[in-house]
């Protein structure tokens, strides 16, 4: 059976003292969750965050790494100086940096193989842009960003990726992918991971829906039979907002 898990990027968003209010609130809320919920703050509030949720459900995100595990790399964070804040999830390939920060499907894989070996949990996120959807492009693209993003992963680790599928045309922008469109998108997913590893693998692999999940419409997205959580933005900056999408 797979578990849902429900996590929240709050982007470059949140000083130390709203890390400390929300997650507070938060917390109390939450309670002994039935399923993973997941927060990715900055990289400059995980210290603090980490010793906010200890002892609680919640579980601590990164929303991005480095491949390297130290040296020289200025402004780069390794997976070791995660893992030792707690960190047990990060986000890897969201389409802000692939987009903004010209991240390549290349470099992003690097990342992937690199939390797995280190126990990281990667969510890999993967999604199609406006254009690619109405040129009909979006399942090549959904597919080749997977191809790239599990090159060199075995069998034994595919199944603790995480994929967020994520249409670039929904993320912030208030509009959703139907459900039903978005499920389709994840079954093709789970097809593709079935192509590439195994039908066993497929069946536990966790796929999450990102792209304007709100309180009013998890419901329907949740209740979709391949999509097992979400990703979300903008709604997870507000712990009411927040624990209304985790008790969906
Ligand atoms: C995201 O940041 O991954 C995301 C899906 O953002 P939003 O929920 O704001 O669309």
């Amino acid at each position: 059976m797979r578990i849902p898990i429900i996590a929240g990027n709050w982007k470059m968003n949140k000083n130390k003292e709203e890390t400390k209010k929300f997650l507070e609130e938060f917390k109390t809320l939450v309670g002994d969750s039935e399923i993973e919920v997941v927060i990715c703050p900055s990289f400059t509030v995980l210290d603090s965050a980490s010793q906010i949720i200890d002892k609680t459900s919640i579980k601590l995100g990164a929303q991005n790494m480095s491949w390297e595990e130290d040296g020289a790399f200025t402004g780069e964070v390794s997976p070791d100086m995660l893992l030792d804040l707690g960190v047990e999830f990060v986000i890897l390939g969201h389409s802000e940096r692939r987009q903004i920060f010209n991240e390549t499907d290349d470099r992003i894989n690097k990342k992937v193989v690199k939390a797995l070996e280190k126990g990281l949990r990667p969510i890999l996120c993967v999604g199609e842009t406006l254009e690619e959807r109405e040129g009909e492009r979006a399942f090549d693209v959904v597919r080749d960003q997977l191809i790239k993003g599990f090159k060199s992963i075995n069998e034994k680790n595919a199944s603790k990726v995480i994929i967020a599928y994520e249409p670039v045309w929904a993320i912030g922008t208030g509009k959703t992918a139907s459900p039903e469109d978005a499920n389709e998108m994840a079954a093709y997913i789970r097809s593709m991971v079935a192509e590439i590893f195994s039908e066993e693998i497929s069946e536990e692999l966790i796929i999450q829906y990102g792209g304007s999940v709100k309180p009013g419409n998890v419901e329907d997205i949740m209740n979709q039979t391949d999509i097992d959580g979400a990703l979300v933005g903008g709604a997870s900056l507000e712990p009411k907002d927040f624990i209304e999408i985790v008790n969906f």
